[in-house]
């Protein structure tokens, strides 16, 4: 064995400002060795997604981008593998002679396993696992309050958070003065191709990928984020960054976005966007220390709600994933997530609201459709999400806080440019009745050529009536106040 370094990119698909990179190219330096760079399609996880996958596509078109730099740099190229990393990392880092595998850490439990596995198998051969922070300002127990204790309220978190912050946190890990110590010997092996792995090439985002994807949409934003706080919650507005997705696969640095919003806290924008990446730090700090949370309640005591279940429940959680609720709001962002992967934070509150609080339908359900086709979908923020909505979770809304449907449509799309978008079917109705087409008179609905109604139909009546349902959850969540008090008698 010799000294060379191994880089094991995973969710944090850039040569830039890239802990885990920074340190595998210095140790190589230092030590007059090679760094070598991996990417794992990790079998264990794709065996579980769909053919047509966005996601898959984003990486696959990240790593070409990745490539293309690191070859730039002086590397003979990025090693991409398909299999169980668990085999293929110890494996390759030893046909390249590699001391020391190097990786930016993951928090979910099941990376974390995975992780653990990989540092015993290298270990029993002699070689290391090194892991850095790099995904998030601050991560585990890195704030915590005066009395050492963690926290599960955000504003307290946030307080802290920026007390703590310092430029040393933001500074970035810069990999190009080691880039000389990229191998630029071996040549890897031809990449398994998208069809081998079973995925559809076609299907693709709207948003471009790569490093370069992610500045474009940061340099489109920073001229935006000033207004931020006035235009982030109108769905039809080009308002937040975008970049979501981005910051899932670590195409850019948080770090960078971090001096952004800090540059910008002369501005209302500015400052509540910083505080959108704080929630991030926060969410990702919650499943360290919660990971129970990521299957169950936050707050224990919700475990008692009994969901809806059975053949209704299933046909409305069905009209509820396909867009046709018969409330234009809800359709419009169930359709733009299966159109295009992306929802509206606006909608992404509405619509989770709608599915636990109107339907009375497990959140956890919600949750993993969400999983399945949210191109961002990170397991920490969507559980805090659909946490946050159920009112189970750590910080989450009131219980007796229920959204309701068509006024929050007619609060954020009040002339229905984004109902009209995603349900053409509705685009004849004025600004008035397309929140409630149900309520429109008659010969308004066929002037504008609409049948309500299930089967001949051109949008579905209302699946469920609000008010009732608004009453039921509050007799459903009743059980909670229960739970809560038997618990402390
Ligand atoms: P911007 O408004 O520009 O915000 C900038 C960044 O801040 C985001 O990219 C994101 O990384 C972070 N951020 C913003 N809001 C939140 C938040 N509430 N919690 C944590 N981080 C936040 N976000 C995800 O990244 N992945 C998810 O799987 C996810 N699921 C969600 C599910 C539900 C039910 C809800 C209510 C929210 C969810 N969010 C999730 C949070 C939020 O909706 C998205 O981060 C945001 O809509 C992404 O768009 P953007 O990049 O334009 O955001």
């Amino acid at each position: 064995m010799n000294n060379n370094q191994l880089m094991w990119f995973r969710r944090d698909l850039r040569a830039v400002d890239n802990a885990a990179l920074y340190h595998a190219l210095k140790a190589a330096a230092v030590a007059g060795s090679r760094a070598h760079c991996v990417f794992v399609f990790d079998d264990t996880i794709l065996k579980h997604l769909p053919k047509q996958d966005r996601r898959i596509t984003f990486i696959w078109d990240s790593l070409l981008a990745l490539d293309t730099t690191l070859k730039a740099l002086g590397s003979a190229g990025l090693h991409v593998v398909h299999g169980n990393p668990l085999v293929l990392i110890p494996t390759l880092a030893q046909q390249l002679g590699v001391r020391q595998v190097h990786t930016n850490h993951d928090d979910e439990p099941q990376a974390q396993a995975r992780d653990a596995a990989v540092g015993q198998a290298l270990q029993a051969q002699g070689r290391a696992l090194a892991t850095y922070k790099d995904h998030v300002i601050f991560e585990r127990s890195e704030v915590m309050s005066q009395q050492g204790k963690r926290y599960s309220v955000f504003t307290p978190y946030k307080n802290m958070w920026l007390k703590t912050l310092t430029p040393f946190y933001t500074q970035a890990y810069a990999t190009e003065p080691y880039a000389h110590a990229l191998d630029d010997s071996a040549a890897p092996a031809p990449w398994p191709s998208l069809a081998s792995m079973g995925f559809d090439e076609h299907c693709r985002m709207l948003t471009p990928a790569g490093e370069t994807g992610a500045q474009q949409l940061l340099s489109d934003f920073l001229s935006r984020m000033g207004q931020y706080h006035a235009t982030r919650d109108f769905p039809a507005v080009k308002g937040p960054s975008y970049l979501s997705v981005h910051l899932r696969f670590g195409t850019v640095s948080i770090r960078q976005l971090v001096r952004e919003a800090l540059a910008q806290q002369h501005t209302e924008g500015g400052k509540v966007w910083l505080s959108e990446l704080i929630w991030r730090d926060f969410y990702h700090q919650i499943m360290h220390h919660h990971p129970q949370a990521m299957g169950a309640a936050f707050k224990p005591e919700y475990q008692a709600i009994e969901w809806e279940q059975g053949a209704k429940a299933d046909d409305r959680f069905a009209a509820w994933c396909e867009g046709r609720t018969g409330y234009p709001l809800v359709d419009a962002a169930q359709r733009q997530l299966n159109q295009t992967g992306y929802m509206h934070n606006r909608l992404r509150m509405v619509s989770a609201c709608f599915l636990i609080k109107d339907l009375g339908i497990d959140w956890r359900r919600g949750e993993a459709y969400f999983a399945t086709h949210l191109n961002d979908f990170d397991l920490a923020a969507n559980n805090g999400g659909w946490q946050w909505a159920a009112s189970s979770g750590c910080d989450a809304q009131p219980y007796f806080r229920i959204f309701n449907p068509i006024t929050q449509s007619e609060k954020f799309d009040a002339h229905g440019k984004f109902i009209r978008r995603y349900v053409p079917e509705l685009a004849a109705l004025s600004d008035k009745h397309i929140h409630a087409p149900w309520l429109t008179e008659p010969l308004v609905l066929k002037a504008a050529g609409i049948t309500l109604g299930a089967q001949t139909s051109t949008y579905p009546l209302p699946i469920i009536d609000h008010a009732q349902a608004r009453q039921a959850t509050l007799e459903r969540y009743a059980v909670v106040k229960k739970t809560a008090a038997s618990a402390v008698s």
